[in-house]
């Protein structure tokens, strides 16, 4: 056959309130044109994160209510320790209330003044985690990462002769873990090969340094090793993942990504001293060890998910619907970072729209003409997100103007996914009629959640 269909009926519906555009000019004009200020129920369709977003399966739903409310010792915490322990070989599973709060404990005691920790990119939170603990963040990826409209199959792959040369230039002694993030999230979803694993392996062990995969999306990584990867074609996405776990002494891990669960994450380790320095940490901020900040409907909704995710039916049906909407935009010439990512399409605005120049945000203005045009909402990652002003006053930017589509799991059908690329061929159509914004109001920190806009 050559459809490839949701494996999986619906049991359960949330009405989608479809408004009209006179509607959408209203109720961006009232969210100064920044698409995090719209209502949700204002959104025709939600595409801002894949985070916590993905719909629960009707097991999932029974976990929920067979979950035990226990405070010490609940069964629901020794089948999510179980669960995890067989997918990632690691002993010591730890339970926090999202992917974050891992990283703050992880970071808390490794992280420090003069302390680098490398990563193929590191996420926000977790940057901000290193660095918020004294240390400092180093990305090394590969050389093909940085271009987005190459297609190459591994592009999340850490540049490992950088490594090396990092480690003799500062010290393996300043150098207390290697993260590697799978898929690569900040670099559009790009998965990671299981050589580049194991070489990133060996150059560690070598220097004595602890090798941790920030595992959030790996269930979509080792579908790409699957299909891209000789050698892996006949093993099952579980035995894959088993093998790239293997490699590492430790994990964080979103429960909110490739766990399909609304909120909840973990941190898994071999080392029984670091597990316990990291217990002693999270009695003080998430809770008793066996609950982590979750309720134990939250640790049965996990464990199920985990096993849920790495059915091939499933990847297949996910990463199939974000590279048939890509084909979509091929189409059209729609430029977007290539290829397709695990869990969000990428377009380049400053391609999209080449009339308008970084200052006057070519992303943020393309968001909202995604959202006057079809209620559609993304996220710019550009300018707004990432520009800093230099002491003139001056916007400096980062390389690439980007619109971010993330696609929660399980939630939208093709028709929606259809839907959508007519909303962006359409928006592409009229792209010398849309303008520039200008930022009317900016706070210090993390600005691209509050700012607000005026259309130019
Ligand atoms: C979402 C995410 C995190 C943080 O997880 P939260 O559950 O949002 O705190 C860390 N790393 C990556 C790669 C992520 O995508």
């Amino acid at each position: 056959m050559k459809t490839i269909i949701e494996p999986f009926r619906i049991k359960s519906v949330e009405p989608i309130y479809v408004t009209t555009r006179e509607e959408r000019e209203k109720l961006l004009a009232e969210a100064h044109y920044n698409p995090f200020l719209l209502k949700a129920k204002d959104v025709i369709i939600d595409l801002l994160t894949d985070s916590g977003t993905g719909a629960m399966s009707s097991d999932q739903w029974a976990g929920i209510m067979k979950g035990d409310e226990s405070y010490a010792g609940s069964p629901s915490f020794y089948r999510f320790e179980s669960v995890i322990r067989e997918l990632t070989g690691m002993p010591f599973v730890i339970p926090v209330h999202q992917g974050r709060a891992a990283e703050k404990i992880l970071f808390t005691i490794k992280s420090g003044k003069g302390k680098y920790i490398i990563s193929n990119t590191l996420f926000d939170t977790t940057r901000a985690n290193v660095e918020f603990a004294g240390g400092e963040g180093v990305d090394l990826l590969c050389d093909e990462g940085r271009q987005p409209s190459l297609v190459a199959p591994f592009k999340g792959n850490m540049n490992v002769k950088a490594l090396k040369q990092f480690i003799a230039d500062k010290g393996a002694e300043n150098i207390p873990l290697v993260i590697i993030t799978v898929t690569n999230n900040s670099g559009g979803g790009q998965p990671v090969s299981m050589e580049n694993i194991r070489a990133v392996k060996e150059v560690c062990k070598a220097n004595k340094i602890p090798f941790f995969i920030d595992a959030c999306r790996f269930a979509e990584n080792c579908y790409f090793i699957k299909q891209r990867e000789k050698g892996y074609e006949n093993k099952t996405v579980k035995e894959i993942a088993q093998e790239l776990f293997s490699y590492a002494d430790g994990c964080t891990m979103s429960a909110k990504k490739d766990a399909f669960a609304n909120i909840g994450g973990f941190l898994a380790m071999h080392d029984p001293e670091l597990a316990e320095q990291s217990r002693n940490l999270l009695i003080i901020t998430e809770g008793f060890p066996t609950y982590g900040g979750l309720a134990g409907r939250d640790l049965e909704a996990i464990a199920t998910g985990l096993e849920e995710i790495v059915q091939e039916e499933y990847l297949k049906y996910r990463i199939r619907s974000i590279e048939y909407l890509g084909e979509k935009l091929d189409a059209e010439n729609i430029p977007y970072i290539k290829p397709t990512g695990g869990h969000a399409l990428y377009i380049d605005a400053k391609a999209f729209l080449p009339h308008i120049p970084a200052d006057q945000y070519p992303g943020q203005a393309l968001s909202c003409a995604l959202y006057l045009e079809g209620g559609v909402r993304g996220v710019e990652i550009g300018s707004v997100m990432f520009g800093k002003y230099d002491d003139d006053g001056k916007l400096v930017s980062p390389d690439n103007e980007l619109v971010r589509l993330a696609i929660p799991r399980r939630t939208y059908t093709q028709s929606h996914i259809d839907y959508l690329a007519e909303v962006i061929v359409e928006v592409f159509k009229k792209r010398r009629e849309i303008h520039g914004v200008a930022i009317t109001y900016e706070s210090q920190y993390l600005r691209h959640f509050t700012a607000q806009f005026k259309m130019l």
